[in-house]
């Protein structure tokens, strides 16, 4: 069997072909990181996004003079201006301790009733398992999105909170295995622009270098698959199967 074709022998379609996407990240900005350009493309497309924020973000400064309430009011108003920028309809933060000490059964238990009342088309997060990753609150989030899909369509696992459903497909974002190349030359300034509106995050003495590097991998990766001789951006992202996420080596290579 051709693993490569696992998504299509199931039927699924591409990323840019899905009627709704819930996206879960750890922090409130990684989503515009790994994916602003392609939710804006998404949105554009008439695509309902939903975002769920995993933590509260106090631990994004490294001011000791500011406190972690006015932290946490920060960011949540910078969500809150950035979805607009985007066009993402709705937005809830768990409010789960940046970098605090929960689980990522804990998470699990929070996100399968959601995942099943929201019931998307793809859930997109960030990839777990990203050689060298080694911030806490990503590689918990990214592991307990993933399980939340095996259990989310599980009718005995978590009985009572909601119908069970099968999320068909997951996303992942930053991921050093990606086998989805997303064309976003058309809306990467919106994707600078939506995370220069984390203003607590990005609007800083080392924006140019961040930008400027994002924006030349972007750029790599855009020769790298549609073409030496043309300048553009892309965002790339690991795309499986609900079925890939369990008993399935093969899923690295897919
Ligand atoms: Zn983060």
């Amino acid at each position: 069997m051709e693993y490569e074709t696992m998504r299509q022998m199931l039927g699924l379609p591409s990323l840019l072909e899905i009627p709704s996407l819930l996206v879960i990240e750890p922090h409130p900005d990684d989503n515009e990181v790994g994916a602003g350009a392609t939710i804006k493309r998404l949105t554009e497309r008439g695509v309902h996004v939903a975002y769920l924020t995993v933590t509260d973000g106090r631990a994004g400064t490294e001011d000791p003079s500011v406190t972690a309430e006015e932290m946490v009011r920060i960011r949540m108003g910078e969500r809150q201006r950035v979805n607009q920028l985007l066009g993402v309809e709705v937005s809830f933060n768990l409010g789960f301790e940046d970098g605090g000490d929960w689980s990522e059964h804990q998470l699990m238990m929070t996100l399968v009733p959601l995942i099943r009342q929201f019931r998307p088309a793809m859930v997109m997060t960030v990839d777990p398992w990203t050689p060298y990753e080694s911030h806490p609150d990503h590689v918990k989030t990214g592991k307990a999105v993933a399980a939340s899909l095996i259990y989310a369509k599980n009718g005995v696992a978590l009985k009572g909170q909601g119908d069970p459903y099968d999320v068909p497909q997951i996303a992942f974002y930053g991921s050093a295995y990606p086998n989805q190349f997303i064309d976003v030359s058309d809306t990467w300034s919106n994707k600078l622009e939506a995370m220069q509106a984390h203003t607590s995050q990005f609007d800083l003495p080392n924006w140019p270098l961040v930008s400027g590097f994002l924006t030349e991998e972007a750029a790599r990766l855009y020769r790298e698959h549609f073409g030496m001789e043309k300048t553009g951006y892309v965002e790339a992202f690991k795309v499986l199967s609900s079925m890939q996420l369990h008993f399935f080596p093969e899923a690295v290579r897919s």
